[in-house]
């Protein structure tokens, strides 16, 4: 089976807790603190894999979650890392956010893609040491996993892309051309799965074309087979528009183009306005009639598209139409990419802010999901990254909590992975 959309869940690693620890050894009173930090929680990586063609696996699995980092232990140990969890999916891998449908990456590329981060480790309570405070009794839990709701779509990677209706030929034209084995049968819809194959033209020249099942009418409108395939040609440079000249199925080769444009319309504008070489196939079965093509070159003229005659059986116009195709690409932009629009706030979309302060001993420990959000963008060295962390922290009014709760002057905070002295 063919599957190319998927919704999964992906989460990655809590970070492993910090230790609350002291040395102790025989004889020895009071040791100083040795609880080690917690292990890095696992990534959820994304990785393309050329012998992947579709996203069948993603069908049955639904969730995907990356290993959490162990805890810290004693004497400065520190807790294992969670492992990643690397998930291998078809080259034209897109990745959706499943609320806004943005896209977050186009996995075209080789470039392995994070996207869930394991939690940090917490530190353990060695760091919490201070020369006025010598047995710290805290440590910093390990940051929650990332958790996301995607969405996999497969937009196949060609050159070029094969339209036209079924029966046309586009299948065996494939074969000739390419190390690809399509079914080829004299009935409709034989291609279930889009093929893609590599045509070679000459040294260093090639290109990559897929062949897509046959689009039917008001398939843009998502009847029957043939709308979930258009996404595959969504990114071709070159459409290659196959028609049976001969209309030995008994239909209009004219009309068929204007069916299939029209499809190609409905389903997007951008697809519609890509160049196009019309391909007056069959004409193996014209005959002396030669009536048929001269029409079909007159109509690509006026429409200003290309056009080319062919018999993909006796492979009469076969290397010229792959010489043609070949030089029409040097013309061509590359294959299009998507740019990733899905940004992530520091907000939830729902506008929450998840933040608490707790007082341990004599630290105000300042945690949640947003100030971890908030403090893993901020850099504290560089003045402008902490007058936003101020601003944010005031506007959220945690400022306003911590005075409630009676911190004073001098008081240490500790806010994500920061501790500093309170001042007003
Ligand atoms: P597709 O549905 O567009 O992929 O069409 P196919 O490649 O499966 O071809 C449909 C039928 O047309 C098959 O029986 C082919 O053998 C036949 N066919 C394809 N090209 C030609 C051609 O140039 N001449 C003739 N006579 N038959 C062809
Ligand atoms: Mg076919």
């Amino acid at each position: 089976m063919f599957i190319d959309i998927a919704k999964i869940k992906i989460v990655s690693g809590k970070g492993g807790d910090g230790k609350v620890g002291f040395h102790r050894e025989k004889y020895v009173a009071s040791g100083g603190p040795d609880g080690g930090d917690g292990g890095r929680g696992g990534s959820v990586i994304f990785q393309v894999d050329d012998n992947l063609s579709t996203l069948l696996d993603f069908r049955y699995k639904k969730k995907y979650v990356a290993a959490a980092g162990e805890n810290g232990g004693s004497k400065r140990c520190k807790g294992k890392d969670g492992a990643d969890l690397v998930i291998r999916v078809p080259r034209g891998t897109i990745i959706r956010d499943q609320k806004t449908g943005q896209v977050i990456r186009d996995l075209s590329d080789d470039e392995p893609f994070v996207a869930a981060k394991g939690g940090n480790g917490g530190w353990g309570n060695t760091h919490f040491a201070t020369p006025t405070r010598q047995a710290p009794r805290f440590a910093k839990p390990g940051q929650p996993g990332v958790e996301r709701d995607i969405i996999l779509e497969l937009k196949l990677l060609a050159d070029v892309g094969l339209v036209g209706f079924p029966n046309v030929g586009k299948s065996t034209l494939l074969s000739m051309v390419s190390a690809a084995r399509p079914k080829i049968a004299n009935y409709h819809f034989t291609t279930l799965v889009p093929n893609l194959g590599v045509v070679s033209v000459g040294e260093e020249q090639s290109f990559v074309m897929a062949d897509i099942p046959g689009i039917i009418e008001g398939a843009s409108e998502g009847a029957g087979l043939g709308h979930d395939f258009l996404r595959h040609i969504d990114r071709c440079r070159l459409l290659l528009h196959l028609v049976d000249a001969a209309g030995s199925e008994g239909r209009d080769p004219l009309e068929d183009i204007e069916k299939i444009n029209a499809e190609l319309a409905g389903y997007s504008e951008f697809l519609a306005a890509r160049p196009q070489i019309i391909v007056a196939n069959k004409v193996d079965l014209l005959g002396e009639d030669r009536a048929p093509v001269e029409a079909l070159k007159a109509y690509a003229d006026e429409h200003g598209f290309q056009f080319a005659e062919l018999s993909a059986a006796t492979n009469q116009g076969v290397a010229e139409l792959m010489r043609m195709t070949w030089n029409a690409l040097q013309e061509l932009p590359p294959v299009f990419i998507y740019e990733p629009e899905f940004v992530e706030s520091a907000e939830d979309t729902d506008g929450t802010r998840d933040w608490t302060v707790e007082k341990v001993e004599d630290y105000y420990v300042v945690s949640g999901a947003w100030v971890d959000k908030i403090m893993g963008s901020v850099n504290v060295d560089d003045y402008e990254s902490r007058q936003y962390m101020d601003r944010m922290l005031k506007s959220a009014g945690v400022y306003e909590k911590l005075e409630e709760m009676g911190v004073q002057e001098g008081d240490f905070v500790v806010i994500g992975d920061l501790e500093f002295e309170y001042v007003y």
